[in-house]
Order: structure tokens, then C-alpha cells, then sequence
């Protein structure tokens, strides 16, 4: 689960991670009494989305910058009625982009210095990596590419927590001395803890800054959480905003199912998240693009596939469906008869390709065939790859 900038702060400043004031708005009404909170003076105007990019960003109606710097308060406010309600289009957020639904007004800080930092899991040790480059304000993936050199990495032992020595390296890789030296200290100690107290996936600072004072100050804050840990966090999962998220994976998870819209044409509902991601890898592999990953899982009921079959169909990109179920405590039938149910509910305008196997397969087979619904059966996983992505294309 992703959240705002503005309230990835307000977790920072309740560990003790410094960061500019602030204050969020959602209407033009509002926008006069959070500028009431900050002094007069420079103000940064910073559109609230889950996507990054947003400085460099264009909204849909040609304006430039979601993310931009005032010398007053007043042209602050002007350009945040510019920004609220149009969309904005990032390197991040696809074509589309996205709908800004919140302004976050900050005091504008004078930057000595912009460095990167991170926190997040790396899968390969399975410890948490703090990730941290004096290249901070442009895209880490850019430097990492470039000059690899110029990126730090530290393995947290998870048992032990983060070192003492661990930071003083990440501080001496970031060339900090001095006052700045032990204020960045306490900064990545403290945002260790919130990483690791808040069971985040990822918390990112680009940038970090030093400002001409020796303060050390997070200006921007990504975190994502990891959604297994969310039942521990209710405190987080009220920060979720489901303005940002996809509709039809809002519907997925009220059905408990695991789904993740993607951009292709090919829909597939598979049972188990291995056959799953085979399943996208074959589709490509033939030259099909999947529409999504959905693993319906082991146990489904003839409820969860009538919705996840809904959540398919409605998806305006697909072109066709690709149903490849290995029925091991899946029941071939149950599927057979949920797909039977959506189709009679919402209708079947695009081939169907379907692949079952295991567990009640013949019963599954004879629902599909009485059902009178015009589909195509795949006799391997090969097979109804290769026949979708043809009547696809
Ligand atoms: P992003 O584009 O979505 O990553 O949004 P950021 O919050 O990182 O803002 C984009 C850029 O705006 C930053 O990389 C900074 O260079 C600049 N910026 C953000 N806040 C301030 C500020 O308080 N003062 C100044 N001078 N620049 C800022
Ligand atoms: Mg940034």
C-alpha cells in the first residue's frame, strides 16, 4: 500500500525524521488556512499523488510541473487552484497520469546540497538495504546505470538492527562532516526505525538535502507498506486513498482475490500465483501481452470467479481471456460453474480460451460444454496460449 507525500511526513516527523513544514489541502477553501499555517515567504506547491516524477511532470491541459517553487504565499495559492483537479502525467504514472485531489503547501528550504536515500528489502541477502548516493534529485535508476560507484549500499541484519559503524559509513560515503555529519546520523537511524517499526517495503527520500544551516531535511518521502503486515497497522491502513488506486484491483481485493491490472489485451484467471506468472510468461512468449495477474487461489468459490470474471470483462483493454486452471484442491466444476454464472450475468463478447486439468476436470469439462458458451479449450498450457494470441490478434 502506497501513501502521500504529506502523510509519509507526518510519519517522519513522529520518528523524528526533520522535514520542511507543511500542510496538505483538498480545496481552494482550505488552501487559505494551510498557507495560514506557514510563514510568509518562499512556498513550494507540490501536487499529492502515489506516482514520483511530479516536478518534471506536464498536467493534461499543457502546464508545466507538478511540483513548483513561490516566492510568496499568494502566487502559491494561484497556482495551487492551477494544479487541484487537473491531471498530471509522469514518468511514473503511464499516459493517463493522474487526478490531484490534494495540494501539500511546504516552506521552501534553501538546498546546500540534494543526495538520495532509501530504505527497502533486497531480496537476494533478504535483509534491508539502505541505499544512499550524493546523485540525489534525479533518477537513482540513471545513476545506477551511469556510474554505479557513486551509489552506497548497506545490509541491515535484521536480528541486530542497523550498526553504529553502519552509518558512519553511509555518512562518510556521503561526504558529510560535522554538525551535518551527526544530524544525518540521527536521521537515517530514525528513519530505520520507522522502516522497520512500520513494517514498510519502502521508505525513499529524494531528496535529502543540507541547507546553508547544516540542517539535514528530508524533502520528499515516498513509502509504500507491505500489504501482509497491514493487519497489524490500522493506524496505516486509514491513510489509504482509494482515489489512487485501481478500480478494478479495489473490486479484486473486497473478494479477497490477487489481482494486478496490467496494460495488455490478454485477461487471465489462473489458480495458484506460480501457474499465474507462467501463464503471462507464455502469453508473451507467443507474442500476446497479459492484461493482468490473477490468482484466484487454491480454495475459490464459485462467488470469487463470477467476480473476478466481472473485473475481467470490464477491463476496456481486453481483447480476449485465457483461463488455465491446474485443479489441485481447486475443483475444475467450481470454475467451470462461476464462468458459466458471469457469462449469463454480464455476457461474453470476446473469445474465451480455457485450459483445465486436475481435480474434477471431466465434470468441469461437461459444465462448460452444456453451459452452450462458445469457447475454445486448450488441450496444454501451450496450446491455449497460442490459440488466444491468435484470436486475439
Ligand atoms: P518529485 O519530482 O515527485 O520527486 O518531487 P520532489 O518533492 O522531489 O520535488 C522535485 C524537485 O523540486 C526536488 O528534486 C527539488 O529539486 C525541488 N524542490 C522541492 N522542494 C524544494 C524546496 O523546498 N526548495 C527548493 N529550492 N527546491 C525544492
Ligand atoms: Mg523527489
Amino acid at each position: 500500500m502506497n501513501i502521500h507525500e504529506y502523510q509519509a511526513k507526518a510519519l517522519f516527523e513522529k520518528y523524528g525524521v526533520p522535514v520542511p513544514k507543511g500542510a496538505a489541502a483538498t480545496s481552494p477553501e482550505e488552501f487559505i488556512n494551510a498557507l495560514a499555517q506557514l510563514p510568509d515567504g518562499p512556498t513550494m506547491v507540490k501536487s499529492q499523488i502515489h506516482a514520483g516524477g511530479r516536478g518534471k511532470g506536464t498536467f493534461t491541459d499543457g502546464f508545466k510541473g507538478g511540483v513548483k517553487f513561490c516566492q510568496t504565499k499568494h502566487e502559491a495559492k494561484e497556482l495551487a487552484a492551477r494544479m487541484l483537479g487537473n491531471t498530471l502525467v509522469t514518468a511514473q504514472t503511464g499516459p493517463a497520469g493522474r487526478k490531484v485531489q490534494t495540494i501539500y503547501f511546504t516552506v521552501a528550504c534553501d538546498i546546500k546540497k540534494e543526495y538520495y536515500l532509501a530504505i527497502l528489502l533486497d531480496r537476494t541477502t533478504s535483509r534491508p538495504v539502505i541505499v544512499a548516493s550524493t546523485e540525489g534529485g534525479v533518477e537513482i535508476e540513471k545513476v545506477a546505470h551511469e556510474a554505479p560507484e557513486k551509489i552506497t549500499k548497506v545490509f541491515v541484519d535484521p536480528a541486530f538492527g542497523l550498526a553504529d559503524f553502519q552509518v558512519r559509513e553511509l555518512i562518510f560515503k556521503l561526504g558529510l562532516t560535522g554538525a551535518e555529519a551527526k544530524n544525518a546520523g540521527k536521521l537515517i537511524r530514525n528513519l530505520y526505525t520507522m522502516y522497520w517499526e512500520t513494517d514498510a517495503a519502502m521508505v525513499e527520500v529524494n531528496p535529502l538535502i543540507t541547507t546553508p544551516a547544516g540542517e539535514v531535511l528530508a524533502l520528499d518521502a515516498k513509502v509504500s507498506f507491505d500489504d501482509n503486515a497491514l493487519f497489524r497497522h490500522p493506524e496505516i491502513v486509514a491513510l489509504r486513498d482509494l482515489n489512487e488506486e485501481d478500480s478494478k484491483e479495489i473490486e479484486a481485493s473486497k473478494h479477497a482475490l490477487n489481482y494486478i491490472a496490467l496494460d495488455g489485451n490478454i485477461a487471465c484467471l489462473v489458480n495458484g500465483a506460480g501457474l499465474a506468472m507462467s501463464t503471462m510468461d507464455i502469453i508473451k512468449h507467443f507474442g500476446g501481452t497479459p492484461a493482468n495477474f490473477l490468482d484466484v487461489g487454491g480454495g475459490a468459490s464459485k462467488e470469487q470467479v463470477i467476480a473476478a470474471f466481472k473485473i475481467i470483462l470490464g477491463d476496456a483493454n481486453v481483447k480476449g481471456i485465457l483461463v488455465n486452471i491446474f485443479g489441485g484442491i481447486m475443483d475444475c466444476n467450481v470454475i467451470a460453474t462461476g464462468i458459466v454464472a458471469a457469462v449469463k450475468e454480464v455476457g461474453l463478447a470476446l473469445p474465451l480460451v480455457v485450459r483445465l486439468e486436475g481435480n474434477n476436470v471431466a465434470a468441469g469439462k461437461a459444465t462448460l460444454a452444456g453451459s452452450g458458451l462458445a469457447l475454445v479449450s486448450g488441450d496444454t498450457m501451450a496450446d491455449a496460449a497460442q490459440k488466444i494470441v491468435k484470436l486475439v490478434a
